[in-house]
């Protein structure tokens, strides 16, 4: 099997207030295919969008349609450029707004190369005085669209189904994240971000039969909680390398329903999927910015304790790390979470969540070795596709991932 583009996930709907983790508290009202918007390019100084017969609304006026110019309009308005520059002045007095929209009857749009399906927002100003650009487009669209870019669009379809499943579910969680964050008088303009900090997104081009029947199919379906109909923030990721991870671990945040599952399905082997060398300078600058008792004088820690390893588990959420005062000899074990390696040394050098550290060379390197590609929480790519290879259907898949959860049609009943 072909190599595929793995998703990474994001962290910032866990930094949303508690309450705003489960809905609804009242019943929040959906179309029967709600409108995602899904930021698209930002800290534009100028958007050029192209189509056919483009369509031009503008909303904003006091101060913010001077900054606005349209230039190079041809023939049945193939082109509209927007030039966004604010000053100082204008930057400091006012809000980022909707400014425009842009609209095509042939329902596509070009902006820098790519094919969008829907209509264009443009916003500003910004804080830095220009203009960012959201692309507005009905969910199921962007379902089936963005789908080929979390998963091998080859892949078998129930796989790529539970992958739709998954993606709505983790979707509309935003866009009622931030319906609750608007109720609350606070100003959101879009629901995702079309980028590694939420799902990768794709544009029309990347849309296949396969991925498109995998969304019709699924058209509606999203993941509840199992006691009644609440929505909760979905996960997937690459692959798991044995065992999936609970968001705790990994954020710190606890999600209702989540399990940590076995997944034999992604781990046919011994072997390790990743290994990586850190040097012992690295490692106490990690224990120094990670450990609150240090971050203040952490300068001469190194000077002052001694370093050992505390024996390292692939299961275990921590790893170890003995400590000794060199001069009153007192020691003491301090524990990481595997997730803060990864948050500090970055998601390429730290592929996964599971890992084992052993010490290299008398102590002046540590080598971790770890399974799998990805956070780890929630559905296991490479897991869905081997199960199904072997003949499982995606409610079956989705169940042995989220087994506290449960596939709810026309989200999660919150459809007018
Ligand atoms: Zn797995």
């Amino acid at each position: 099997m072909k190599s595929f583009v793995f998703t990474l996930i994001i962290v910032w709907p866990l930094l949303f207030p508690k309450n705003l983790m489960g809905f609804p508290e009242d019943k929040l009202e959906l179309a029967a295919d709600p409108t995602i918007d899904l930021l698209v390019g930002n800290n534009l100084k100028e958007i050029l969008i192209s189509g056919v017969d483009l369509q031009r609304e503008i909303f904003a006026n006091t101060g913010i349609s001077n900054v606005i110019k349209n230039g190079n309009e041809k023939k049945n308005n193939r082109e509209i450029r927007f030039r966004c520059n604010y000053n100082y002045k204008q930057r400091e007095k006012l809000l980022t707004q909707v400014l425009a929209k842009v609209t095509s009857p042939t329902g596509v749009l070009n902006f820098s190369k790519e094919k969008y399906k829907g209509d264009f927002l443009i916003l500003g100003p910004n804080k830095q005085g220009h203009c960012d650009l959201v692309n507005q487009v009905s969910l199921e669209k962007y379902v089936s669209v963005v789908l080929p870019k979390e998963m091998n669009a080859r892949w078998p379809i129930e796989a790529l189904k539970a992958q739709a499943v998954a993606g709505r579910s983790y979707a509309l969680y935003l866009m009622l994240a931030r319906r609750g964050l608007l109720k609350q008088g606070k100003s959101v303009l879009f629901d995702l971000e079309n980028s590694e900090k939420h799902q990768v997104s794709g544009t029309l081009f990347d849309e296949t039969a396969k991925t498109s029947l995998s969304a019709k199919s699924t058209a509606g379906e999203v993941l509840v909680a199992e006691d009644g109909q609440k929505m909760q923030q979905i996960f997937f990721h690459a692959r798991c390398g044995g065992k999936t991870s609970l968001p705790e671990d990994v954020w710190g945040n606890r999600v209702p329903g989540y399990q940590s599952v076995l997944c034999p399905a992604c781990y046919n082997s011994e072997n390790i999927d990743w290994s990586v060398i850190i040097s012992r300078e690295e490692i106490w600058a990690f224990i120094r910015d990670n450990h609150k008792k240090w971050k203040k004088g952490g300068e001469t820690l190194s000077q002052r304790m001694k370093l050992s390893l505390y024996p390292s588990e692939i299961d275990a959420n921590d790893v170890g790390f003995v400590l000794q005062d060199k001069k009153t000899f007192a020691t003491e074990i301090v524990y990481f979470k595997k997730a803060a390696f990864r948050r500090y040394f970055g998601r390429e050098k730290i592929v996964s969540n599971r890992f084992v550290v052993k010490a290299q060379d008398g102590l002046s390197s540590f080598k971790l070795e770890g399974k799998g590609n990805g956070h780890g929480v929630g559905m296991c790519q490479m897991g869905a596709l081997e199960l199904a290879k072997r003949g499982w259907d995606y409610v079956k898949i989705l169940q042995y991932y989220f087994p506290q959860y449960k596939i709810a049609k026309n989200y999660g009943g919150m459809t007018l």
